[in-house]
């Protein structure tokens, strides 16, 4: 990956470029808004998402009013300079309608835009769930509670639930078999919490095996 000064930046005849937002962690795009020069500088220097707002036509911190701010984690630009990536970890929601994302309107026939969105996401949202919760301490959360239990509780958990995900599969009911899943993984999830893993640390595990045929899981022998 270059490097590339501010004369890369194509601007348009406003003196505006288009930014792309994107959830840092789960890669989900959360809006689509407009940056000119000081917006983009202060960006970098801040790291807090600022645009120009081309209603108000003003200088725009995100979150400034509605505290959803965006800490930028990375800045960069497309092939020929004329848009502009914001990587964010971003608080609360990004829309101003209170949706995590701004595009949360399928257009008609285009059914739910969850379908076929696959597990990363909801994994990473999930696991930062817990990782508040186990920060906040809220008086009558599950995961206050199961964590008051210690990490073995925890682990009799991811026990119990492999139980039932094997049942459920050997019964074929598939309906059953999602759900038994879904509680695996969250109180998997849960146990990395506790012990201080991230998804990304398994991500990259998974990732470094893509692509290699024939790999052998390390017990798969005993
Ligand atoms: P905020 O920057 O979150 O404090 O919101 C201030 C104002 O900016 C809101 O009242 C909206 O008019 C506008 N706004 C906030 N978030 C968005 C967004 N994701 N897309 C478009 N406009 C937004
Ligand atoms: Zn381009
Ligand atoms: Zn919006
Ligand atoms: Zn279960």
């Amino acid at each position: 990956m270059s490097t590339l000064s501010f004369d890369d930046v194509t601007f348009d005849e406003r003196g505006l470029v288009p930014v792309v937002t994107q959830d840092a962690r789960t890669g989900e795009v959360l809006m689509l808004a407009w940056a000119n020069r000081e917006a983009l500088q202060r960006t970098l220097e801040s790291r807090q998402g600022t645009y120009y707002s081309r209603s108000r036509q003003e200088l725009w911190v995100k979150g400034l009013t509605s505290g959803h701010t965006q800490r930028v984690r990375h800045v960069s630009l497309d092939c020929d300079g004329d848009a502009v990536l914001y990587q964010v970890e971003q608080v609360g929601p990004a829309c101003h309608t209170g949706e995590r994302s701004c595009f949360h309107r399928s257009l008609p026939g285009e059914g739910d835009s969850s379908q076929g969105r696959g597990l990363d996401g909801v994994l990473e949202r999930v696991y930062a769930t817990i990782e508040t919760r186990l920060r906040e301490q809220p008086e009558g959360s599950y995961v206050v509670r199961l964590h008051a239990g210690g990490l073995d509780r925890v682990l009799k958990k991811v026990a119990e639930e492999s139980g039932e995900v094997l049942l459920a599969a050997k019964n074929g009911d598939r309906a059953e078999l999602a759900t038994e899943t879904a509680d695996l993984l969250f109180h998997l999830l849960f146990a990395l919490a506790e012990v201080g893993v991230t998804p990304a640390d398994v991500a990259q595990v998974l990732e470094a095996r893509e692509g290699k045929s024939g790999l052998r899981g390390p017990k798969e022998a005993g």
